[in-house]
């Protein structure tokens, strides 16, 4: 277990995610992520459209965190990752809503977009199991994270769920502004392995403890993908669930940008899923055309917050 300082500590140089800003979010000042001191959410709910594995019959219980560290130029979610919509909350009430989802009766509670509130949800997950949170904690991230925040988080979390959204550096430049995602995001992947290296499921066949990863595939990029399912098949072996996503489509700045601006083909996605099985990956999720559609984007009018 790292020597864990206080939350608020990991705020006065924030060095929460790879962005490394530096900058004081307890004086007010605000990184990339354009996040503070206290946790801003958009939505606590019942999500229905995660993997099988995740919202099993009686849903997910998703909260949803504002700000990104990530803000890819396609991003459905734009409203509150880019431009910042939701509401302030402390780590009281954020570990309040935990319960209130378990009361629900939800399979998990479902962290959507967490990284740049790692050390706020830290602690609202420890208030939170003294009080009673048992279902497991399914952390569900873009994967750009710091090797060293998700060590702190040892113990805490059930199911990681990142994505890895890109291998070759041109595309996490033009649509995420970072260079280093492949290096990054795969570091922080070994390190979820390692905190939950088995896969385990309860008798409905929910995931109880484990890792999915998660890759959109992009139009014009299926050789990326290629490369993704690569380094999936050698690091981390066959057996690993991938779930690979159809649900892309164009939106925000993805509209000005020609490459992107059109849905994936239907060659496009049979070729990424083919070579995925060619490659003798045993454990895939796959997704529907229909699912590429905004019917499947939430909305974010701060329900449960
Ligand atoms: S969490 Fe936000 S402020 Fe901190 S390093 Fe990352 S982007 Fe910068």
């Amino acid at each position: 277990m790292e020597n864990i300082k206080k939350w608020y500590e990991y705020l006065e140089n924030c060095n929460v995610c790879p962005r490394k800003c530096n900058i004081n979010r307890t004086k007010g000042e605000r990184g990339y992520c354009n996040s503070g001191y206290n946790i801003k959410a958009a939505l606590a709910s019942i999500h229905n459209w995660e993997e099988p594995v995740i919202s099993g019959t009686r849903g997910s219980g998703t909260v949803f965190f504002s700000g990104c560290n990530l803000r890819c130029v396609f991003c459905q979610n734009y409203d509150i990752s880019s431009e910042n919509k939701g509401k302030e909350i402390t780590i009281e009430r954020l570990a309040e809503i935990f319960i209130e989802q378990q009361q629900k009766n939800v399979h998990n509670i479902n962290l959507v977009s967490p990284t740049h509130f790692i050390p706020q949800i830290r602690e609202a997950l420890i208030i939170a199991k003294n009080k009673g949170l048992k279902i497991p904690v399914v952390y569900n991230t873009n994967g750009y994270e710091n090797v060293e925040m998700l060590k702190t988080l040892e113990g805490l979390i059930d199911v990681y769920l990142p994505d890895l959204k890109y291998f070759d550096k041109k595309y996490s430049l033009e649509f995420s502004s970072t260079s280093d995602y492949f290096e990054k995001t795969t570091e922080a992947i070994l390190e979820m392995r390692r905190q939950q290296p088995k896969d385990v499921f309860n008798s409905e066949g929910i995931m109880e403890k484990g890792l999915i990863i998660r890759h959109l595939v992009l139009p014009g990029c299926k050789n990326d993908s290629f490369k993704i399912i690569d380094w999936v098949k050698n690091n981390l072996g066959t057996e690993t669930y991938m779930s690979i996503m159809r649900q892309y489509t164009p939106m925000y700045k993805a509209k000005d940008i020609k490459q992107l601006n059109r849905k994936l083909t239907t060659f496009e996605y049979e070729k990424v899923t083919d070579y995925f099985i060619e490659k003798g990956m045993k454990n895939g999720f796959s997704q529907e055309k229909m699912s590429a559609t905004s019917e499947y984007t939430p909305i974010f009018d701060l329900s449960g917050i």
